[in-house]
C-alpha cells in the first residue's frame, strides 16, 4: 500500500505545493506516517474543490471534524472524532458529526464500515487503494491486508456466477495472536468464539447435571461448535443442534481446536 500512496504522493497535488519531500527508506515508520500526512492533506485540498464545485459550505466546526478525520487513519467512530475535539477545547454535537461524516462518505473520502455488528465505523477511502479485514471475535482486533491473489480469487469466484466485480469488502472472522497464546490449555465453553470447535475435556456440576448433558451428548472427548452465542449458546454436536443455557456452558470445560494448516499454507 505504502508504495502506492508514495506514488500518488509524488505525482503533487495540483491545488498546494506541500509534496516536496522525496523520500527512499519506504520501511520507515515515520516516512509512512509523512506520507499519511500529505496524502491527507492532499485529499483536504481535493475535497475543498468538490465543495467549491458543489456549492456546499462547511462551517468552522465542521471543518474541525473534517480535519480530525483526516488526521487519524483505522477505523473511526463519531464519538472518537468527538472525544479527540473535546480534548482540544471544542464541543461539537455528535449528530453534526455523523452528518460531515456522511458526507465525506457521499464524497468519496470515506466509508462507512460495520464490523461483527458494531459501528458504524468510518475509514478513509485512498483511491486506488482496497483491503480487507480480519476481525477477532474474543478482542475485537482489527488488522487491515491488502492481498492481492486474494483480491484475484474473489474476482474469479464472482465471474464463475456470471458477475462483473466492482469492488469487494471481506471479513475474516478468527482469533488473534495474543487471544490464541492467553487461552492456553481448557476454557469454559462459554468463552468459546462462534465458529469455533472445541473437545470436551470437563464437566462440572452436581450428578443431575452430568446425567442431564450426557443425555444430550455432552459428554467428554466429545467435539462441539459453536453456532450462537445470542441468548442461549447453540452448539453443533454430531451432526445435530442443541442448545444449552449460558450459566451450564460456564460448567463445560474445553481444550479449543487450532485448525490444522492446509498443506499449501506455509
Ligand atoms: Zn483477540
Ligand atoms: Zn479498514
Amino acid at each position: 500500500m505504502l508504495q502506492k500512496l508514495l506514488g500518488k504522493i509524488k505525482a503533487g497535488c495540483p491545488s498546494c505545493d506541500t509534496f516536496t519531500d522525496n523520500t527512499e527508506d519506504q520501511e520507515n515508520i515515520e516516512v509512512k506516517s509523512l506520507c499519511f500526512q500529505k496524502l491527507h492533506r492532499e485529499e483536504k485540498c481535493q475535497l475543498l474543490e468538490l465543495l467549491k464545485q458543489t456549492g456546499r459550505i462547511l462551517s468552522s466546526q465542521e471543518m474541525d471534524v473534517v480535519d480530525e478525520f483526516l488526521a487519524h487513519e483505522g477505523h473511526l467512530s463519531a464519538d472518537f472524532i468527538g472525544q479527540k475535539l473535546g480534548e482540544k477545547g471544542k464541543r461539537p454535537d455528535l449528530n453534526m458529526i455523523e452528518d460531515v461524516l456522511s458526507l465525506l462518505c457521499r464524497y468519496g473520502l470515506a466509508q462507512k464500515v460495520h464490523l461483527n455488528g458494531t459501528g458504524p465505523w468510518y475509514e478513509h477511502l485512498h483511491l486506488g487503494e482496497t483491503h480487507d479485514h480480519l476481525l477477532c471475535t474474543r478482542c475485537g482486533k482489527v488488522v487491515e491486508f491488502e492481498d492481492e491473489d486474494f483480491k484475484k480469487q474473489m474476482k474469479r469466484s464472482a465471474r464463475l456466477h456470471g458477475f462483473q466485480p466492482l469492488f469487494q469488502k471481506t471479513t475474516i472472522y478468527g482469533i488473534c495472536d495474543k487471544c490464541k497464546k492467553k487461552q492456553s490449555g481448557t476454557i469454559s465453553l462459554s468463552d468459546l468464539s462462534i465458529g469455533e470447535k472445541a473437545l470436551i475435556v470437563d464437566l462440572s456440576g452436581g450428578n443431575n447435571l452430568r446425567k442431564k448433558l450426557s443425555d444430550m451428548g455432552l459428554v467428554t472427548d466429545e467435539t462441539v461448535e459453536v453456532l450462537g452465542k445470542t441468548g442461549p449458546v447453540i452448539l453443533s454436536i454430531k451432526g445435530s443442534r442443541i442448545a444449552i443455557g449460558r450459566g451450564i456452558a460456564r460448567k463445560i470445560l474445553v481444550s479449543p481446536i487450532v485448525p490444522e494448516k492446509e498443506s499449501h499454507e506455509k
